[in-house]
This record gives structure tokens, C-alpha cells and sequence, in this order.
């Protein structure tokens, strides 16, 4: 029998298990191959949380934050925990402090949602084959070498798969496979996930990694795992597969599932996406087959939460969650659209277990979102806002400033958008617009990284990324309405502990 080893590297935010992994697990135990799944982000933060305790002198914050350590992370495994946000913002702020203080001797900067090193880059290719070459200069060293001896010692893999979705994890990846063609050298390392799917469709691609790491798999990985398995039948219809990982033991109140109904993006025509810019295909699962998947697990695991991690819920979709209930409550993105401006649809939504909708509403200023082609007006926007607001379904906003189409009177508009709907904008999140790298057109590579996604680029009218900043900071953020909104949006954790929020102050009305 074939044995496999599945890792996930730090550092994403560590509130859910990988939704990659779990699908390729469930592909490969479906036909019969060994796999240990080893998810080394949230272990890997947990061994940082620890080793920080082992300092001699320490001020008297860090003392503190040790000493709470425990409690505060039972605090975030539980419901109660998200009853008093100020109660959680210490939580997660001291959590955040730890990491921060034992990454530090390695001139890196580690907390529960970044990884940053003071010299290396993770869109530098160099920089990644460095973290290769010296893997004992990032923080996780001593933690993977103890990992990897005792996994490899009970098991050896016959192949080793490796998911990278999120810059943050790229240094510590290419450290941990650095350490892996140190110890392993004959066993073949695939490459995959959502960064290294987004490389690979970079205009120019050529791979930089072909001496360290053996495949690198663009897309969903499973008929590449398979055959690389020498396995030819084609990837079962079958949901991802969650028990080899520790659900109960991330950092959220209860068990939160991940689920992809869909790859890419039903609408595909933003002009600023990524998604576009790489002319992926969207690949949507049955209707029947999400219904099967999403029971089967909601049977298994009686999660808390449900997060439905399409890059936009289609409307398609939204009905047929309305006909057939997860019975879970979950979340995730999705356009601002006409059904959403229909109160009865909202209202069989939050029936069917919605608790919270991310919306790309972006601008409040109707040019702007022509030239994005969002597909939808300021005015549909404040309908979707209202009747979501009525139905009691919360909204995650999600703006975004500095586009090509944007000035500094568009951007008030926005502003004033917000304060007009203060009272229907839950959450928010306010970006500053990056210009990806487009086929056929001259880019300049942010810090000159040979794997940016994103270009410089003058701003056609003169609102530059310093004057965007700088509205951001000084008239956006600070003006009432928008601070109150802000002031309510979790830390760290924003989108993924929302839910939790608005679960636990509808249980306590
Ligand atoms: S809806 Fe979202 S994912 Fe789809 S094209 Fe627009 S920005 Fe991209």
C-alpha cells in the first residue's frame, strides 16, 4: 500500500482546518492509500505560543500574557468567549503578543494572521530557496525537526505533498521542505494550493524550484496526487475528510468546517480581480453533489459553523441552500445581487442557516464600480444592505479604494455610503487597491519580487496609493460612524470569528 504525507505550513489564521488537505485526503483514502495529514500552522503557532514562555528577562506585558496564555485560548475555543468583544480583543491581542515576542530572536514578525521576515521575501524566489538552504533561521526550525523526526521514524512516506495558499505561509514552507530534502532526500515532494496555483498562471511563468521540490500542481491537486500515486482513476465524487485533524483544537468556539462549492469565480468580470487576471475557469460541484457532501459532514462532525469558501456564492447556489438547509449555520462571500434585494429571499436565507454574507460592495460611487464592471449600483447596494439588515442576516463589507476609476471625491462618496448605512454594515474591511500583473502588459513587481502578483502603477488621476493612505487614515477611519463599525470588527481573526459574534448576541436576545 502507498503511504502519503500531507502538510499544511504556518502561518494562516489558525480558526478551521485546511479545506485543501481534507479534499485530497478524502481522494487518496478513497482508493485505498495510507495518509498522515499533519497540520503543522496550527501546531507550528501553538509550539511559538509555548517556547515564548522560555525567555529569562521579560517585561512585565509578555509575563502577563504567559501567564494568561491558557485561558485565553480556552477563551476562543468557546462560545461565551465572544459575548464581550473588549474580553476578546485582550485575548487575542496578549495571543497575538506571545508569537510576536518568540518569533522576534529571528528577526521575524509572527501573530495569529502574519509571517513576515525582516530580510527575506516571499515573493523573492531567492529568498525562498534561502529558507531552503538555511531553514535554522526561521522560528519553526526546532519545532519541525522534532515534528519530522517522530512522524518519519513511525512512518515513512512513499510521497509528500506540501499545500501553500497564503503568502504568509511561503517562507516557513520552503524552510520546512529545505529540512525534508535534508532528511528524506529520495522521497518526491509535490508543491500545490491557491499561491502556487496563482504563480503558475503569472504571464511568463518559469519555475524557479525544479532543484528543490519534484511537482508543482496548478488547481485542485487531486488527479495530479493520483497520478503521481500511479493511480489512474479519475478523483472520486466524495466530500473532504476531516477526521485525521484536530477539529476541536483550533482556535474557535467549537467546530468550524470548511467547504469549496465551487473553483474560481462564477462572474469572473471584475476588472481589478486576480482571479480574472489569471483567466481561471470556474468549475462549479452538483447541486447534488454539494447537498450529499454538506450532509454527510454536518452528520459527522454537528459542526458550529459552516464556511462556504467560494470566491462568490452564485445565486444558483443561494437558492438551492434555501431548498435543501445544511442544517448548520454558515457564511461566506457573495455579490451584491438583485436576490439579495428581495427581503423574503433574505429572510429564507437566514431560515436556511445564513448568519453572515461577505459582500464586495467596494465603492459607493457608481462610476467607480462601472469601470470595475462589478455588475451592480450604489443603489442595489443600499436595497441588499436594508433587506439583509431586516432579515437579521449580518453584512461583512468589504470596500476598496485607490482603483484606477476612483478619485478623492469618489472616495467621499464612499464614506458617505457608509454613514448612510451604519446601521446595516456589521463589519467592514477597507483595502487599498494592488493592480495584478496582467498578460501582455509592462509590469513593475512590487519590492521587485520576481513572483508578485501585483505591479506598480501611477494612478491615471494622480490618487496615488500615499494620498489613498492617507484619506484612509485620516478622514475614513476616523470618522464616527465608520470608527464604530471598525471598533466592532474582530482583530486578527475579522471575517472568520465574525460569525461568532453576531451567533452569540442572537442566543442572547
Ligand atoms: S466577484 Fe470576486 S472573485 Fe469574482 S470576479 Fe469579482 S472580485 Fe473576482
Amino acid at each position: 500500500m502507498k503511504n502519503l504525507l500531507l502538510i499544511y505550513p504556518p502561518l494562516v489564521k489558525a480558526c478551521e482546518p485546511p479545506v485543501g488537505i481534507a479534499r485530497l485526503t478524502a481522494c487518496v483514502r478513497h482508493q485505498g492509500v495510507h495518509c498522515d495529514v499533519w497540520d503543522a500552522n496550527w501546531q507550528g503557532q501553538m509550539a511559538l505560543l509555548q517556547c515564548s514562555t522560555q525567555t529569562g528577562q521579560e517585561l512585565p506585558r509578555t509575563r502577563q500574557a504567559r501567564s494568561r496564555m491558557q485561558k485565553d485560548l480556552d477563551y476562543l475555543r468557546q462560545p461565551h468567549g465572544y459575548g464581550s468583544f473588549d474580553r476578546y480583543q485582550l485575548a487575542v491581542h496578549r495571543l497575538n503578543h506571545l508569537m510576536r515576542v518568540a518569533a522576534k530572536p529571528f528577526s521575524c514578525t509572527a501573530g495569529l494572521a502574519d509571517f513576515l521576515h525582516q530580510r527575506l521575501q516571499p515573493v523573492v524566489s531567492d529568498d525562498l530557496l534561502q529558507a531552503a538552504e538555511h531553514p535554522e533561521e526561521l522560528p519553526f526550525h526546532s519545532f519541525f525537526q522534532e515534528q519530522l523526526q517522530r512522524r518519519l521514524a513511525q512512518n515513512c512516506p512513499d510521497l509528500i505533498g506540501v499545500s501553500l495558499n497564503y503568502l504568509s505561509q511561503a517562507l516557513c514552507a520552503f524552510s520546512l521542505i529545505g529540512m525534508l530534502r535534508r532528511m528524506i532526500p529520495h522521497i518526491p515532494v509535490m508543491l500545490g494550493g491557491g499561491l502556487i496555483t496563482s504563480w503558475m498562471c503569472r504571464p511568463g511563468w518559469r519555475n524557479p524550484f525544479a532543484g528543490l521540490v519534484d511537482d508543482l500542481v496548478a488547481g485542485p491537486g487531486e488527479t495530479a496526487l493520483l497520478r503521481r500515486l500511479s493511480i489512474a482513476d479519475p478523483p472520486a465524487a466524495v466530500p473532504p475528510d476531516y477526521d485525521p485533524l484536530p477539529l476541536q483544537r483550533y482556535f474557535s468556539p467549537g467546530i468550524t468546517l470548511p467547504y469549496s462549492a465551487s473553483f474560481g469565480c462564477y462572474w469572473n468580470r471584475c476588472a481589478f480581480c486576480p482571479e480574472k487576471a489569471e483567466g481561471r475557469r470556474f468549475q462549479p460541484q452538483t447541486m447534488n453533489r454539494i447537498s450529499r457532501d454538506l450532509e454527510t459532514l454536518v452528520h459527522r462532525h454537528h459542526p458550529r459553523l459552516l464556511h462556504l469558501t467560494d470566491n462568490a456564492l452564485s445565486p444558483r447556489l443561494l437558492h438551492h441552500l434555501i431548498d435543501h438547509p445544511p442544517n448548520a449555520p454558515w457564511y461566506g462571500f457573495t455579490r451584491i445581487t438583485a436576490a439579495l434585494a428581495d427581503v423574503d429571499f433574505c429572510r429564507s436565507l437566514k431560515k436556511a442557516g445564513c448568519v453572515l454574507l461577505k459582500l464586495g460592495v467596494e465603492s459607493g460611487d457608481d462610476g467607480v464600480l462601472n469601470g470595475m464592471n462589478k455588475g451592480h449600483s450604489v443603489a442595489l447596494a443600499s436595497r441588499v444592505l436594508h433587506q439583509l439588515h431586516n432579515a437579521g442576516i449580518a453584512a461583512f463589507v468589504y470596500l476598496l479604494f485607490g482603483t484606477p476609476w476612483e478619485d478623492e471625491s469618489a472616495a467621499q462618496a464612499t464614506l458617505e455610503f457608509v454613514v448612510r448605512h451604519q446601521r446595516e454594515i456589521t463589519f467592514i474591511n477597507p483595502a487599498i487597491f494592488n493592480q495584478p500583473i496582467e498578460p501582455g502588459q509592462p509590469a513593475q513587481p512590487f519590492y521587485g519580487g520576481d513572483l508578485s502578483l501585483y505591479t506598480d502603477y501611477e494612478h491615471p488621476r494622480a490618487w496615488s496609493r500615499s494620498l489613498v493612505r492617507r484619506f484612509l487614515d485620516r478622514s475614513f477611519k476616523r470618522h464616527p460612524a465608520v470608527a464604530a463599525i471598525l471598533r466592532r470588527t474582530p482583530p486578527f481573526f475579522t471575517s472568520n470569528h465574525a460569525p461568532f459574534f453576531c451567533q452569540q448576541e442572537e442566543s442572547a436576545q
